[in-house]
């Protein structure tokens, strides 16, 4: 089964809500610094300037869905073996 690595630039990211709303199984608006972030249990590594997840293929489609909503393209979905 394929997983996915999700990357949330959140120096660009602009705290819109939109992908936290689209997909709140993986994303939430952190308590940290109030941008984007993979949710804990999904996260390998976050910070103030990026957050990295990782999940599993039936999640593809929700973190996509969350990328494709983002207005400033700061989601990045990439496929992992
Ligand atoms: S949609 Fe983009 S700008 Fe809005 S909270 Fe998510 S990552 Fe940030």
């Amino acid at each position: 089964m394929a997983r996915y690595r999700v990357v949330v630039d959140r120096v660009t990211c602009i705290a819109c809500g939109a992908a936290p709303a689209t997909c709140p199984e993986i994303f939430e608006l952190g308590s940290d610094n109030g941008k984007n972030r993979v949710v804990e249990k999904y996260s390998v590594k976050t910070d103030d300037s990026v957050s990295i997840g990782e999940i599993p293929e039936e999640l593809y489609s929700c973190a996509k869905a969350g990328a494709d909503v983002c207005p400033v393209n700061a989601i990045k979905i990439e496929r992992i073996e």
